[in-house]
């Protein structure tokens, strides 16, 4: 495991963990915000390295990336914890969940590598691994060692995140992730507010969003999940569609919300509302689709 990278030292025994915009400041032996990163010896380390709660093969289509290799398979990997607390959480279990409160066993990067490569054996549709389920950036490390080996075995990397995330992490994916998958979960800072997230964290989903769809080595998707009487008006829609055009051409995906964990007392999105916000994106965006409905 890689130890100390992204975080500094702040006073004697404290250290500052940079990986994302809460900048925990743990003392010896703390366990950061999102549940996966511990500061040790004055470092802050990725504890759940290599801890994997979830695998899974899912065709690409249902990460969601719908113009990425259709018809491909992906090996999807989940860990535990997040550095977000959205009440609306499908996968809130291990999201929320650190070492003690999941089952867990390691798989180390060749290992994991060696079962998507031979998965790809017995089916030639099977192409490459998903970093999913949980957050996966913060155990960046993971992510980055595995998608090496997954490079030189030939295999894609996809990544499944919310994004919010300070540039060195994604200055050390750098060429390693294929496609992405990135939640814009609204479009405000109050939204990311309700999401549990640290001060500063919509500007920083919004610069990753921005870094990938730049990027020419990564294919880039968006989703959002929208949810009754939150993120569901016209405007808010209309203003995310139009700035995701100003990216070029992002392919959107419009998510219908179903209840759970800690909004299990709402209904679920009425399908016309999603429809109808997919038509409101496609006023300004190519590619829309509509998930869960
Ligand atoms: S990645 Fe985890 S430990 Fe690091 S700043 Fe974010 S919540 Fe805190
Ligand atoms: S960012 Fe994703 S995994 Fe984390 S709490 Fe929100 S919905 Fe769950």
């Amino acid at each position: 495991m890689s130890a100390g990278e992204g975080c500094r030292v702040a006073r004697a025994g404290t250290a500052i963990c940079d990986v994302c915009p809460r900048h925990c400041h743990l003392g010896p032996g703390a366990l950061g915000a999102c549940r996966a990163r511990r500061s040790l010896g004055g470092a802050v380390v990725p504890e759940g390295y290599g801890r994997v709660t979830s695998i899974a093969l899912d065709p690409v289509e249902k990460k969601p990336l719908a113009r990425f290799m259709p018809g491909a398979y992906v090996v999807s990997v989940g860990g535990y914890g997040c550095n977000l607390r959205c009440p609306f959480c499908q996968n809130w279990e291990i999201s929320q969940a650190g070492e003690k409160d999941v089952r867990w066993r390691e798989v180390m990067p060749d290992e994991l590598v060696s079962l998507a490569a031979e998965a790809r054996r017995r089916d030639p549709r099977v192409l490459g691994i998903a970093y999913t389920y949980n957050e996966p950036l913060v155990c960046w490390e993971y992510v980055r060692d595995c998608a090496r080996l997954a490079h030189e075995a030939g295999l894609v990397n996809v990544l499944v995140s919310n994004g919010c995330v300070e540039p060195g992490v994604l200055d050390g994916l750098a060429g390693l992730v294929d496609a992405a998958n990135i939640d814009l979960k609204g479009f405000s800072d109050a939204f990311y507010d309700a999401c549990g997230a640290a001060p500063g964290s919509f500007s920083r989903v919004r610069a990753t969003i921005e870094r990938l769809a730049a990027d020419p080595t990564c294919h880039l998707e968006v989703t959002t999940l929208v949810i009754p009487g939150m993120n569901d008006s016209e405007g808010e829609g209309e203003a995310i569609a139009r700035w995701l055009a100003g990216l070029g051409d992002v392919p959107y995906h419009v998510t219908r919300f179903f209840p759970c964990w800690r909004m299990a007392d709402r209904p679920p999105t009425p399908v016309s509302t999603v429809r109808h916000l997919a038509d409101v994106a496609r006023r300004h965006l190519a590619h829309v689709f509509v998930g869960n409905c």
